[in-house]
């Protein structure tokens, strides 16, 4: 199967051979002929599946020929964080080089000036996270009477992040005729119940996950407490080959003291979580996409879906507490066919969630001897004992939530919350 034989046009297809893909993903192949026939679609897949190009591809033929009339954006796509929303105007601009079709980019943190100048100029794509489109409508500066095509993309994120009534506000002011495409890694049951409300009768698409990261990326585990973490954290790093690296980390506060210590030690890092103003979070991101700073020191939500490529390492300075997590994680090396490493850093608290990560990625942990653990940890337990009873520790689980910070002393106190 070639992109031929989808029904692009020449320009398109043009801008997709400049990206060098030489055929479509499977998303694309079902996704984008059925688009072009302005049906419906409810497509299952997550990123990393080029489900976001299996929209894009279409919608930009959809919209080559009309034209967008001020403050009436023709189509609209819904994205749950302000990453995505960028990485899919992203994708506009990618593979819609050829053709003249104009974008707007709504997010929060960022001016609005800018935002409603491009509105009032009149929109073919309008990419918007809910909250920033709501505001914006309620003060005036935006109709939604002239969408043809709806984009809700990341659904079951959006749920989680609570963003489903927001959801159906939004709907509820667009034309009931129009072309509606959602997409979703999972389908709980308020997902299916949007869809069925929402959509006409549409195509169903379900893609098989990209294969899976415990196949494509090696992971290594090590044990150290809690005292010595960043330190083991450095001992890695200096036998590590890191070109560059995500480090994930469990609560936002422990973020921007652990860049500050890697930066201490001479590391090229920068920290990136929900707390921090939107332009930081674009300075430090392209800082990273530019291999500026090595290591990008984040949160889950902040780098969840973010399609850095080439990325060498991830490290998990805190055991995620949801298994899925930790494949969404280390999921961001080992793309495209590359390989990728690994590190995950265990102190004597993540038992049970150990438990669950070698049960969703059915394979036993073993660690790593690097020689870095200096004290034993003083809530450290026999791990073997939870394993074999596989019941979570009630203790351990209390000390997780509302125990100390995941720094060791040398930390500086400065630098501690
Ligand atoms: P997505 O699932 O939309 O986040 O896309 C994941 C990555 O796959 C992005 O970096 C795209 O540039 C890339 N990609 C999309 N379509 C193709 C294709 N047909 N061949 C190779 N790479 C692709």
């Amino acid at each position: 199967m070639s992109f031929d034989t989808l029904g692009l046009s020449p320009e398109t297809l043009k801008a997709i051979a400049e990206c060098g893909y030489d055929k479509p993903t499977p998303i694309q192949a079902k996704a984008i002929p059925t688009i072009l026939m302005a049906r419906d679609v409810v497509g299952l897949a997550q990123t990393g599946t080029g489900k976001t190009a299996g929209f894009t591809l279409p919608m930009i033929e959809a919209l080559s020929g009309g034209r967008a009339k001020a403050r009436m954006p023709r189509s609209l796509v819904l994205e749950p964080t302000r990453e995505l929303a960028a990485q899919v105007a992203e994708n506009f601009d990618t593979y819609g080089k050829y053709h003249n079709l104009s974008k707007a980019l709504l997010v929060g943190g960022e001016a609005m000036g800018e935002q409603t100048k491009m509105l009032e100029k009149g929109v073919d794509v309008l990419i918007a996270t809910p909250g920033r489109l709501l505001d914006l409508f309620d003060r005036g500066a935006i109709l939604l009477n002239d969408i043809k095509i709806l984009v809700i993309d990341e659904a079951d994120r959006m749920l989680d992040m609570g963003f489903i009534p927001d959801i159906e506000k939004i709907v509820g002011l667009i034309p009931p005729i129009r072309q509606t495409l959602l997409f979703s890694a999972t389908m709980p049951p308020e997902i299916k119940k949007l869809s069925d409300k929402f959509l006409t009768n549409p195509k169903e698409i379900s893609v098989a996950p990209p294969a899976s990261p415990a196949k494509t990326v090696e992971q290594f585990f090590v044990k150290t407490d809690r005292r010595s973490k960043s330190r083991t954290m450095v001992d890695i790093l200096k036998r590590e080959d890191v070109k560059n690296a995500f480090v994930f980390l469990n609560r936002k506060r422990d973020i921007n003291p652990l860049a500050d210590y890697l930066k201490g030690k001479g590391y090229s890092a920068g920290p990136m979580h929900g707390d921090m103003p939107q332009a930081k979070r674009n300075e430090v991101l392209q800082d990273f996409k530019d291999e500026k700073i090595t290591l990008l020191i984040c949160s889950d939500v902040a780098a969840r879906g973010l399609d850095v490529q080439g990325v060498s390492h991830v490290f998990n300075f805190d055991v995620p507490m949801n298994a899925d997590d930790y494949v969404h994680r280390i999921g961001r090396t080992g793309r495209a066919g590359r390989s990728g490493r690994s590190w995950t850093l265990v102190t004597g608290d993540d038992d049970k969630f150990l438990l669950a990560i070698e049960k969703l990625t059915d394979q036993k942990v073993s660690y790593e001897d690097i020689g870095s653990i200096k004290k034993p940890d003083k809530v450290a337990r026999n791990p073997k004992k939870d394993r074999q009873t596989g019941k979570p520790n009630k203790k351990d689980y209390e000390n997780k939530k509302e125990g100390p910070d995941s720094f060791g002393d040398d930390i500086p106190a400065f630098l501690k919350n």
